[in-house]
């Protein structure tokens, strides 16, 4: 149990942690610290992120994300990591705090181990993604940072064919939708979250073309209940210039989504259909692609494998994110080569991000230099 006592001592090292870094300079962030211990030490800390705009898709509304940041030290050296928990995937900062407090690390003797702490890992519990996924990237950044080179280039990727990003606009009124479609005017692509009824769907995309003619991205957040009603939907969308939809009916419905994408004149992409690396083969012909997210797949190590994967079948990849720092949207980042679509504006959504990492240029996912997945902690 997470208690009051724990987060004052947790906090305490964080802020001794910070303390030490600070002020953030990259060189003193990657540098061997003298003082090198060969024992890795995980250090971890909940974290609210402040959301610029109450957020809103098919089934609630938020104002706030809770986080859980994470540490690892080794030789020298810190990885950070993050384990972010939209309310849907049944984690919250109490489970991912104590399912942390259960990981020894102490168990191996590097980083590099990483194949075998994440099997550890899998074996503590069988849910718990996003706390899984705070110590892959946290594992991620370190490596990188020893072997003094960022991940894009460590699996061999072009960082020149990155996706542009879409940016989330969330259900609401028609002049709030207005003001934030002029403010999304530095994106390539727009991404709408319909999936409530057809009146307030076809509110939402009329009043971002009385706009914008940006392309639109459409998440139906499993919010169509009845395959036809999709069809239909998605020819009205791809009218309107909309180039893909996520998720359009619920999660287990692989045979009407495939009726759906086999007729669909967008491409189809699974998101909630789509957790673990497990899921892919099945959803082969149900969908056209799938929307990777490092919190629902435990972090880089897995979402690698699965991009091989889809590669392998023939699908079409996304990368996703939830509200997420600059941390978590970095790692996924290193991936973006190879991706058709992106989502990676999590970090943008929200108003307190503690690190600096990747940025976007002219829409578009730009990857640089810096080791490991990419950050300087703020
Ligand atoms: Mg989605």
């Amino acid at each position: 149990m997470f208690t009051r006592r724990n987060f004052i001592k947790t906090g305490a090292l964080a802020i001794a942690a910070s303390a030490v870094t600070n002020p953030p300079k990259l060189f003193s962030q990657i540098r061997k610290s003298p003082a090198a211990s060969k024992k890795m030490e995980l250090t971890f800390w909940p974290y609210d992120a402040q959301l610029r705009h109450v957020f809103t898709i098919a089934n609630f509304s938020r104002s706030t994300t809770p986080l859980v940041l994470t540490q690892i030290t080794y030789d020298g050296y810190t990885g950070y990591g993050e384990a972010a928990m939209p309310p849907y995937l049944g984690e919250n900062q109490d489970s991912v705090i104590a399912f942390l407090k259960r990981v020894d690390l102490s168990r191996f003797s590097s980083p590099f181990e990483i194949e075998d702490i994440m099997t550890y890992l899998e074996g503590l519990s069988t849910n718990n993604t996003a706390a899984k996924c705070a110590v892959d990237i946290a594992l991620h950044d370190l490596m990188g940072k020893i072997m003094g080179q960022p991940w894009w280039k460590i699996w061999g990727f072009n960082p020149n064919t990155t996706p542009n990003t879409s940016f989330t606009i969330g259900l609401d009124t028609e002049e709030v939708v207005r003001e934030k479609t002029k403010e999304a005017s530095p994106f390539k692509v727009i991404k709408v979250k319909l999936g409530i009824d057809e009146a307030t769907d076809k509110m939402m995309i009329n009043t971002i073309r009385s706009v914008t003619d940006t392309v639109i991205a459409v998440d139906a957040n499993q919010g169509w209940h009845d395959k036809h009603y999709a069809l239909d939907m998605i020819y009205w969308l791809k009218e309107r210039g909309v180039n893909m939809i996520e998720q359009p009916m619920p999660k287990l419905w692989l045979d009407e989504s495939a009726w759906v994408t086999e007729r669909s004149p967008l491409p189809v992409v699974a998101d909630e259909s789509c957790q673990r690396l497990t899921d892919v083969p099945k959803l082969k012909g149900a969908f056209t692609g799938i929307n990777i997210k490092l919190m629902k797949c435990t972090g880089l190590r897995e979402a690698r494998e699965m991009v091989s994967l889809a590669n392998a079948l023939r699908m079409k990849l996304m990368i996703g994110c939830m509200t997420e720092t600059s941390c978590a949207i970095s790692a996924a980042a290193q991936l973006a080569p190879k991706m058709d679509w992106a989502d990676l504006d999590g970090n943008l959504l929200i108003g307190n991000d503690c690190y600096s990492g990747m940025k976007i240029v002219d829409g578009k996912i730009t990857l640089d230099d810096k080791p490991g997945i990419g950050i300087i902690k703020l």
